[in-house]
């Protein structure tokens, strides 16, 4: 079958591989054939082999964890599944026996495997994954969307994670393709305002258009702080009557996580997301601005297994919309193309259909 992999412990080493074995199922895993994959950011700090990443790789390996497609074949002893069944799945497996996963806490499980980055993963004609794993989907999820819920379960998990949305002032930093679908959440879920900060123009732009065709119920501010300085921050203090509620951190950078302290009224929460480049963070006023302002911060990793799933999907359900993130589609061979405009930050979502006969550049949905 066809597959990216990894090849080499360096930058840049993903290469087409035209003839690898299609994987067996053991006992209790599935194989799926994939429709549908999506280019995540950890995508690109693998290929760029990231020091975040890096030592968690052993090539040769499969990348890729988010996707969607049908069920091939069943190992030994799964039930409750069956061959053409439409499903995406969860590829952080967890060792069920920590006592975070005994505490229900398995998107935090301490001996987590992720497929795709520990063992082969989905950027694949096929893809093996524990039947425990898989989520059944509708088939009113189109499978370019199915192609990225694990990225829209972090977005969900990260909303969710916060005390309430509804009625409540909400800062997002980073419009990447997460914090285009967080703000989405945020959107439909009735936040009193949402400010987004961002600083490449290209998803300014996206997330102006974005904007432009919502609703207007809730007032979104989209601000580039690389150009108005602190003038967006006193904005947002006068729209907002003194700071935001919530803020979902989504960027890494650290200027975007200061201001964030720096945004939230006192007693607020700040959801993290975003991953610094660097192993440290030293954080500025951090007396001030957390201590003293009674401020809580939560990491964010994954998405609760599998409820954050089954809520993700009833918010499609409901009409919660997604689809203007997908900005290209290609085949596996566009792999290289596609990780070059999401480094150029010329595409937000780029969906790989792993069929055969797909062009090498990716094509553009934007209009
Ligand atoms: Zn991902
Ligand atoms: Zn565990």
């Amino acid at each position: 079958m066809r597959a990216i992999q990894m090849v080499r412990p360096e930058a840049g080493a993903a290469e087409l591989q035209l003839d690898l074995p299609v994987p067996i199922p053991g006992p209790g895993e599935v194989l799926v054939r994939v429709a549908a994959t999506a280019i995540c950011g950890t995508d690109r700090h693998i290929y760029h082999w990231d020091p975040s990443l890096a030592s968690m790789i052993q090539p040769p390996v499969v990348i890729g964890h988010e996707f969607c497609g049908h069920i091939q074949a069943l190992g030994d002893g799964v039930r409750g599944w069956e061959t053409g069944q439409y499903v995406s799945a969860e590829m952080h497996l967890v060792c069920g026996k920590c006592r975070a996963c005994q505490a229900g806490n398995q998107h935090i499980c301490e001996r987590t495997v992720i497929a795709g980055i520990h063992q082969d993963g989905c950027f694949a004609e096929s893809v093996v994954v524990p039947a425990s794993n898989l989520v059944a989907l509708d088939e009113s999820v189109p499978p370019e969307i199915g192609a990225f819920l694990d990225a829209l379960g972090n977005a969900v998990h990260t909303v969710q994670s916060a005390r309430s949305i509804a009625g409540r002032h909400v800062l997002l930093s980073g419009y990447g393709a997460i914090g285009a679908m967080a703000s989405a959440v945020v959107e439909f879920e009735g936040a009193s305002s949402l400010t987004i900060t961002e600083v490449s123009p290209t998803h300014l732009e996206r997330a102006r258009k974005w904007a432009a065709g919502c609703s207007g119920q809730t007032p979104i501010h989209i601000h580039n702080p690389a150009e108005e300085g602190e003038e967006w921050m006193k904005a947002m203090r006068d729209h907002t009557k003194g700071g935001v509620d919530v803020v979902l951190e989504m960027s890494g950078a650290k200027p975007a996580i200061d201001s964030g302290l720096e945004a939230l009224y006192p007693g607020g929460e700040m959801m993290m997301l975003g991953l610094p480049s660097g192993a440290d963070l030293v954080l500025a006023n951090f007396s001030k601005n957390v201590i003293f302002k009674g401020l809580t911060m939560k990491g964010i990793l994954g998405r609760r297994m599998f409820a954050t799933w089954q809520e993700m999907l009833g918010l499609l359900k409901r009409g919660l919309r997604v689809e203007h993130i997908v900005t290209h589609r290609c085949g596996l061979e566009g792999f290289h193309e596609g990780i070059r405009l999401l480094d150029a930050g010329e595409a937000h979502k780029v969906i790989m259909l792993p069929s055969a006969g797909n062009p090498k550049t990716p094509i553009s949905c934007e209009s």
